[in-house]
């Protein structure tokens, strides 16, 4: 079997044994993928659809993310793809013509050498989709579409799950990345609680607008009228396509998802006519929920992404953590799976991943709240993401210099080298700065000694694959067993 091209296994015969199932070809399930196929762990990606979904719906990547896709090596192709916020611009007047206040949805920083990825990055989530699929192609791995899954068992060693056609997986590990309806989660009977953040119903599409239509591709288009507010935004990557969102603020509307309703709406509440919408090319209702799954792992089952939270759109928040969150299970699946780590290593992906997910739904609902969509709605930095660490974790031991462990590592221009350059790769990178390195003899761990960066001051650092400070100390003490605890043995840390 192919190293995650389980295709040809499972697309030619009725079972398949694998160490991770990866159920659903969201972003979620995407970044896992390209995870684990880095990290040499052989995974089935399954998607119950034909194709990947095609909306646009998750448009915004904060600050974090783009820090992750830069480990991945990506992060250039996705910024040439995607573009910068363009600012709100409010029309007015009785025609809705007039041009009004302009702000910005994001609150703007300038990068600095520690946060080199400052802004959101904006850029449709299909598009987002179809490179984290290419780049998982060039990895090694595919996605098998047309495999639902709609039942499973778990015994002491391994799950089996069963596809609505008769197939059958056995996988060590089970990933739900199958999204706010998650049927691993409902299988499973894990409870999702939370509440509603609006009773208004919302429409979201993608549109394409007639070239010569008045809106400009430099502005995101606000209208507010007694039926609600309405959004343009123009999305990177296709000629004159726009996200629509629109809010009803009757609570009994029922919007209409058809081509010819998201016509009707953009001619009734923008200055749009109808058929200057040329093509609807995506449409869906919704109304907003957030809610978080009581338990994010049930033996050797794990949710993540929406199938673990779901949020308002406002900040957005919901596909970022979503990728946060399988960047975080990725390597200690890696490490259990190839490099013999203790199975303890994956209790605390949900010891982790459950605070973090709690504040960001508190973060979301509190800015949908104030203002989803009109003159009140920037996001102020907590959005980026910058600031989620572990603190205080089952996985953060130690402190040295500036820094504790659980902080995010931050990134710096050193003579050594660029420090995001050294962290990426599926390694841990341990940082003697301004002391003697430990001999740490273990190919996962990377060595580097810098001579001074304020930033960390001096002590020892240790990096996790997922970019946060694991652990920290004046002297190698303890160091060891934290490696032990996640499996990047064999080393010998020696005393000097
Ligand atoms: C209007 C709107 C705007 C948004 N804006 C943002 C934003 O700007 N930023 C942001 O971070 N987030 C945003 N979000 C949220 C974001 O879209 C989601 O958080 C994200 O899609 C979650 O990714 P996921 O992979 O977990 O789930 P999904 O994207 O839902 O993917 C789940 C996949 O699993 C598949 N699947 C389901 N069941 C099965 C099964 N039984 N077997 C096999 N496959 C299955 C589905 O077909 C689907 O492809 C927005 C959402 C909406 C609705």
């Amino acid at each position: 079997m192919g190293l995650n091209g389980v295709k040809e296994v499972f697309g030619g015969s009725t079972t398949a044994d694998v160490d991770v199932l990866i159920c659903g070809a969201g972003p979620t399930g995407l970044v896992l993928a390209m995870d684990l196929a880095r990290r040499g762990v052989s995974a089935l990606l399954v998607e119950k659809s034909d194709r990947l979904f095609p909306g646009s719906r998750g448009k915004g990547l904060q600050p974090r993310t783009q820090e992750v896709l830069h480990d991945f090596g990506i992060l250039d192709t996705v910024r040439a793809a995607g573009r910068e916020y363009p600012r709100m611009l409010a029309w007015e007047g009785p025609d809705g013509r007039t041009r009004g206040r302009e702000w910005d949805m994001m609150e703007r920083s300038e990068p600095t050498e520690q946060t080199p990825y400052a802004n959101g990055l904006l850029i449709g989530q299909s598009h987002f989709q179809a490179l984290l699929h290419e780049e998982l192609r060039a990895l090694g791995g595919e996605v098998v579409f047309d495999a639902e899954l709609t039942g499973f068992d778990q015994d002491a060693d391994a799950v089996t799950a069963r596809f609505a056609d008769g197939r059958e997986v056995r996988a060590r590990y089970l990933v739900a990345a199958d999204g706010g309806r998650s049927a691993v989660r409902r299988l499973l009977g894990v409870a999702m609680n939370g509440e509603s953040v609006d009773p208004k119903p919302m429409l979201v599409a993608d549109v394409v607008v007639a070239p010569d239509a008045f809106v400009d591709e430099n502005n995101w288009h606000v209208w507010s009228g007694p039926s609600g507010p309405v959004v343009l935004c123009p999305l990177p990557g296709a000629f004159r396509l726009f996200q629509l969102i629109a809010q009803y603020e009757d609570v009994d509307a029922v919007p209409d998802a058809t081509a010819e309703g998201v016509r009707k709406l953009t001619a009734t509440r923008t200055p749009l006519a109808a058929d200057e919408i040329t093509e609807v090319v995506w449409a869906s209702e919704f109304r907003p929920r957030a809610a978080m799954a009581e338990r994010f792992r049930v033996g050797r089952v794990f949710l993540a992404g929406d199938a673990a939270h779901v949020h308002s759109p406002a900040g957005a928040q919901g596909l970022n953590t979503s990728v946060q969150d399988v960047y975080n299970l990725g390597w200690k699946l890696g490490q259990v799976l190839r490099h013999g780590a203790p199975a303890e290593l994956l209790d605390t992906y949900e010891q982790e991943r459950q605070p973090v997910a709690a504040d960001v739904l508190g973060i979301s609902t509190r800015l949908h709240r104030r203002a989803l969509l009109g003159a009140d709605s920037q996001r102020g930095n907590v959005v980026k993401q910058l600031g989620i660490g572990y603190r205080g974790g089952p996985l953060s031991s130690g402190a040295a210099g500036a820094l504790q462990a659980g902080d995010r590592a931050p990134d710096g221009t050193l003579p050594e080298g660029r420090l995001f350059d050294l962290f990426s790769g599926p390694h841990f990178t341990l940082l003697a700065i301004g002391t003697e390195p430990p001999a740490v003899r273990s190919e996962l761990v990377h060595v580097h000694t810098l001579t001074a960066y304020e930033t960390y001051g001096r002590g020892l650092f240790l990096i996790r694959p997922d970019g946060y400070v694991g652990w920290a100390g004046e002297t190698d003490r303890g160091l060891g067993e934290y490696l032990a605890r996640c499996g990047a043995a064999p080393r010998t840390p020696a005393r000097p």
